[in-house]
This record gives structure tokens, sequence and C-alpha cells, in this order.
């Protein structure tokens, strides 16, 4: 590929906390299987947070700097001529993660890459959508309705929810009749939040459990607003919640705190399937109560899962149900969208600028 341009984007040095700055990257011609992209909106998320603090994130091979960002919203600005089906101006949207050669990766499953050499755009290797403009190949881009235009940053993040939903549904295969009715879904950042949604939109009965008392929580009235409860951790203590709820079928952990994880495994009912969703990060010990949890597991048929990423369909699967969403709750998915900063110079300084957000996005569009 030619290098035709450059562009502008917001980078971190790997290896170096909060070393947010603006760098100019090469914008790769477009190829004959590419489409060139302007980017309308990009969103900022918890793993974002964690590569300005360096505890997470790699640069491209040769380069110090890594643009961030992995949720994006955009426009095709151009299309290369084998590309079918996106042409200029439409609204788009496009995948994370990109394959290494193993066999998961091989079969289109990169989201299973049996090796972990992968690469994810604005995360691991690879430059992200934190900049004007990019390249990527069309496999990689999805179609985004012009309704989601609005809302249509948060399609990558609520592919993350139906990824868990996709792995608990397979995890529960193994049931003849696997009708969940009750799910409780521990945080409510924009996960938590999204997975409550996307869970409500599948009619279950939707428990959200945070940290903060409903009072202090601004998520707590988009929780209630979608027909979920609210409940915080605090008050009452997991054993009286567990007291108060019918059987858990369903439980996606999306906190990042290892206390959730263990409240998520004495809360999970007969037949319940946990799916962790959350990266912890941080290096907690604790004594667990192990021959009371086996026997819960064993003769409860439970499970505990892990999910990571998502693919084209879980997109798609996102996209129908953020529609479905607007159609039940119209505006409520935006109101999750609480900063907007409008230029990547003020997003700089995203970190402070943001604070208490609950998802922070920099709309260029
Ligand atoms: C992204 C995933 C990615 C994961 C780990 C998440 O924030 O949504 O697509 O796989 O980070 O890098």
């Amino acid at each position: 590929m030619s290098i035709s341009t450059s562009v502008s984007g917001l980078a971190v040095t790997p290896g170096t906390p909060h070393s947010l700055h603006l760098t100019e990257i090469p914008l790769p011609g477009v190829g004959p299987n590419d489409v060139q992209i302007r980017v309308v909106d990009a969103g900022i998320c918890g793993t974002d947070r964690e590569i300005i603090e360096s505890k997470f994130g790699s640069a491209p091979a040769g380069s110090a700097s890594l643009v961030i960002g992995h949720e994006v919203l955009g426009q095709v600005e151009a299309a290369g001529e084998n590309v079918v089906g996106l042409s200029t101006g439409d609204l788009v949207t496009a995948t994370v993660r990109r394959p290494c050669g193993c066999p998961q990766c091989t079969a289109g499953a990169s989201d299973f890459c049996a090796e972990l050499r992968y690469t994810e755009r604005g995360i691991i290797g690879l430059h992200g959508f934190m900049t004007d403009r990019f390249v990527e190949s069309a496999e990689h881009i999805i179609p985004v309705p012009a309704d989601l235009r609005e809302i249509g940053v948060l399609i990558e993040p609520t592919s993350v929810a139906e990824k868990a939903w996709r792995v608990a549904s397979g995890v529960q295969a193994r049931i003849a009749e696997w009708e969940p009715r009750t799910a409780v879904v521990f945080g409510a950042g924009p996960i938590g939040l999204l997975t409550t949604l996307v869970l409500r939109a599948k009619n279950m009965d939707v428990y959200t459990i945070a940290r903060r008392p409903a009072s202090e929580a601004p998520a707590a009235a988009i929780v209630a607003a979608c027909g979920a409860t609210y409940l915080s951790s605090r008050e009452p203590d997991i054993t009286s919640i567990k007291r108060q709820l019918p059987n858990v079928d369903l439980i996606v952990e999306c906190s990042g705190s290892t206390e959730a994880v263990e409240s998520a495994i004495q809360l999970l009912g007969i037949n319940g399937v946990l799916v962790l969703l959350s990266v912890t990060g941080g290096s907690r010990s604790a004594t667990l109560p192990l021959d009371k949890i086996n026997f819960g597991f064993v003769t409860g048929n439970r499970t505990m899962v892990g999910s990571v990423n998502s693919t084209a369909d879980d997109f798609r699967a996102a996209i129908a149900d953020l529609q479905e969403i607007e159609t039940r709750w119209p505006g409520l998915a935006a109101r999750l969208i609480t900063h907007r900063l409008t230029s990547l110079n003020e997003a700089v300084g995203l970190m402070e600028s943001t604070r208490g957000a609950i998802k922070a996005i920099v709309a260029l569009g």
C-alpha cells in the first residue's frame, strides 16, 4: 500500500503512564478491498483508561506511540474497486480484533484466538480510531443504519454484551428448555448498562447491582427507565439480596471488581450461568469456601465462563438490539453518553475533563 498522507491521532506512549498526546500517523492508501473512513464519533472506555494508565496496550511494530480508540462511528469517504455494499457517505463501524494465523482466527473466530497472538485496533499492536480518518479492510466494516446516528458509537460496547449473551446461550444449549427469566448484572458503567438494556430487550427481569447507592448514581435512573431494578451492593448486603431474588438464571459480571465475582458466585441459581466480562486488573487474593462452592456448582449444574471481544455477528446483533431499545425506550441509550469532547486536542485532557462520565465520546463529526 502506498502512503498518501498523514492524519492526527490521540496517542499514548505504552509504558509511560498518562502520556496522552497528539501525534501524526500515516494514512495508508485505499487498496482494492479497503475503505477509507472519516471518524464521526469515537468512544472512550475502561480499556482506554487502563491503556492511559499503562496497565495494558502495545504500539504497532516500529512505532513508539499507540493511537487509542476502538469504539467508532464513521462515514465512508472512499471505497476500493472490489468493495461491494459500501458507498461514500454511508455510516459504518468497525470490529476491533484482527486475526493471527491460529486455527480459531483462520476459521473467522479471532474472539476465541487460541494463541493470543491477535492484534486489536487501538489496544494491541494496531493504531485505533481516535483519529480524523482511517483505512480498513472492508471485511472488518459493518454498515450502520441512519436511525442509529446518535448512538452508533455504542455499537461496539453493545457487541461485547451480545457476545456474553451468545456465550451464555451456547453454554446453556446443554439444557433442554433453558428459558432464563431472572438476570443479574454487576456493574453500572457503560458495559453494565448496555448489558442491562440488551437483557431487558430480551424481556428478562434484570437486577443491576453496583456499589453506589441509587441516590448517588446517575446510572440508577437509566436502569429504572428500562424496567430493571437497581440495587446497591452496599445496602443491603449480598446475602439479603439473594433472599429477595428468585432463582438467578444468568449473571453478567461487568464491574471490574473481584468482590463482585465473589458475590456473583454466591448469587448464581440452579442451572445458572455466570459470564465474566470484566478484567479486574489488581492482585487481590481471598479465602473462599471452595467445598461449598464446588457442591453448589456440581449439584446445581452451575457454570462460570469468561467472555472477551466480539465478532461481526455480535455487532449486527448489537445494531438490531439498539434499534429495539430505541423503539421501546426512545432516547434512553443516548443518556449513557454523558460527556462529549469536540476535538482531539480537547481529548488530550480527557482523564480530568471526563471524570464521573458514564460514557465519554470524542465527537468529531
Ligand atoms: C474491547 C474488546 C477487547 C478487549 C481486550 C475491550 O474493551 O471491547 O473488543 O477484546 O477490550 O483488549
